[in-house]
């Protein structure tokens, strides 16, 4: 059965996207751990990032690092952080967000929240520095 992930990425449920090459897809977190979370997700669906072949494996870092400046430009911040979790979602991820200090990474304090306009609107901001 199709993840979650890959239904987003169909466009069978809808997202927050901001950008997608030939095999990644962007999007913002619908449970933000910060202002501009956005989740970086390979099409090929594989549950666990490190059984990603090497090659996906990097073009994966370099397509975050394009979506992490995007970020930057978006969203005030002292830098974009990178985590990887995976345990809710079986389909590799990666999680990146603007952060000014470590707690703001912090998958354990409570989850932002946002109007629909609200996430639109910040998408759209970093789709539109996406270069
Ligand atoms: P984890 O698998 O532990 O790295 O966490 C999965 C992440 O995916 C969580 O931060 C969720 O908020 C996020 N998430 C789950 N479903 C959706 C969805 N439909 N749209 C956007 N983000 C989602």
């Amino acid at each position: 059965m199709a993840t979650i992930f890959s239904k987003i990425i169909s466009g069978d449920i809808p997202c927050y996207k901001i950008c997608e090459d030939e095999l990644f897809f962007a999007f913002l977190d619908i449970n933000p751990v910060a202002k501009g979370h956005t989740l970086i997700v390979p099409k090929k669906e594989v549950d666990y990032i490190f059984d990603l072949d090497d090659s996906l494996l990097s073009k994966m870092m370099i397509f975050a690092k394009r979506v992490g400046k995007a970020i930057e430009k978006t969203i005030p911040c002292n830098r974009v952080g990178i985590s990887v979790i995976g345990l809710e979602v079986p389909h590799a991820h990666m999680h990146l967000m603007p952060i000014q200090k470590l707690h703001d990474m912090s998958f354990e304090k409570e989850r932002l929240n946002f109007t629909a306009d609200e996430y639109e609107d910040i998408a759209k901001s970093i789709s539109t520095n996406f270069a």
